[in-house]
């Protein structure tokens, strides 16, 4: 039986919500694994049920699992407990992988981000920033290996329930599990003809193409001029399916799978795939956030100048 530990840190719950979309499988591996620890399901203490211990706690497991970025003191601390206790540790989705969308806030100090939120939005009665109760916040958003080893990594936001699935069964297995080295236009099956295209369309535009026409009769995204971060982003999200997901509905890849290498900075790439076939990156406002939305820890999004 394999013990399996799992947190959440600074998260949507997406990811969790993954674990479930496994569907009938999950029946499978739930015969041999054992949830020792998971707050989203049980409410297990950190301090002991009645708050007895004075050392935060967490049962030792076979294998971590982790949503979320560090984004608190507490998380810190519980992430190192993840470490001490559990012999395999996985990063599950892009919030702990890469810093995800709450990473977006490393292009902000910790002081300009406390402002925006308790003081400057016009909706928002000016407050102090709340001291009382609460771990106090990090100086900016850390993805997990920044702070830990990790063992595993399993990006998408979320990821996919076929990437969990096949992972938890390798471990089950006592088989290796490793991601697939290629980049989502690798498992694209849209037309590329390799022609260069003048003007960009506007970053959220939507594509034109009609409704259930066959996806290798449609024209690359890109090659069209939409934005489309395949080029620099891993592959995984096609699960059992043809294509990339959002692909498959149409719609040019965000990025939601991360760089291809840990210290791959998809804003260079995606650059040089642009200026490849012709586009100009620079007519991009914002370069730094659009193409790091999902990975903006690890040094790829830092403190702008402030602008007001
Ligand atoms: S990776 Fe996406 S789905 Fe998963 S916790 Fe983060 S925001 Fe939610
Ligand atoms: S750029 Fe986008 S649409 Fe074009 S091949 Fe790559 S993933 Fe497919
Ligand atoms: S196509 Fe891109 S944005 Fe969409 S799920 Fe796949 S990696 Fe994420």
């Amino acid at each position: 039986m394999l013990k399996i530990a799992e947190e959440w840190f600074a998260i949507c719950g997406g990811c969790e919500v993954t674990i479930l979309d496994i569907g009938e499988p999950l029946l499978d591996i739930l015969e041999q694994v054992e949830f020792v620890h998971m707050p989203v399901l049980m409410d297990h203490k950190y301090y002991g049920q009645e708050g007895e211990k004075d050392k935060l706690e967490i049962p030792e497991a076979d294998v971590g699992l982790i949503s979320g970025s560090v984004r608190t003191e507490e998380h810190k601390e519980i992430l190192q407990e993840m470490r001490n206790k559990c012999k395999t540790l996985i990063a599950l989705g892009t919030c702990a992988a890469f810093g995800g969308i709450p990473a977006l806030s490393n292009m902000y100090p910790l002081e300009e981000t406390y402002d925006m939120i308790f003081r400057e939005t016009k909706t928002t009665e000016p407050a102090d920033t709340p001291n009382q109760g609460i771990p106090p916040l990090t100086d900016r958003v850390y993805a997990l290996s920044e702070l830990v080893k990790i063992d595993l990594t399993l990006p998408g936001c979320p990821t996919t329930p076929e990437m969990v699935q096949e992972a938890l069964t390798a471990l089950i297995e006592g088989k290796p599990y490793a991601l697939p080295e290629k980049s989502v236009c690798d498992t694209c099956p849209l037309i590329r003809e390799k022609k260069s295209v003048t003007t960009l369309k506007r970053p959220l535009e939507a594509v034109e193409y009609t409704p259930g026409q066959p996806l290798d009769t449609v024209r690359c995204f890109m090659e069209q001029g939409y934005l489309c971060q395949g080029p620099a982003t891993r592959a995984g999200c096609i699960g059992s399916s043809d294509a990339p997901r959002c692909i498959k509905a149409y719609t040019p890849c965000r990025g939601c799978f991360g760089p291809m290498r840990e210290k791959a900075n998809p804003m260079v790439d995606m650059m040089g795939a642009l200026s490849s076939i012709g586009l100009n990156p620079r007519e991009i406002e914002d370069r730094a956030a659009t193409f790091n939305r999902f990975a903006g820890a690890q040094g790829r999004l830092r403190p702008l100048p402030k602008r007001r």
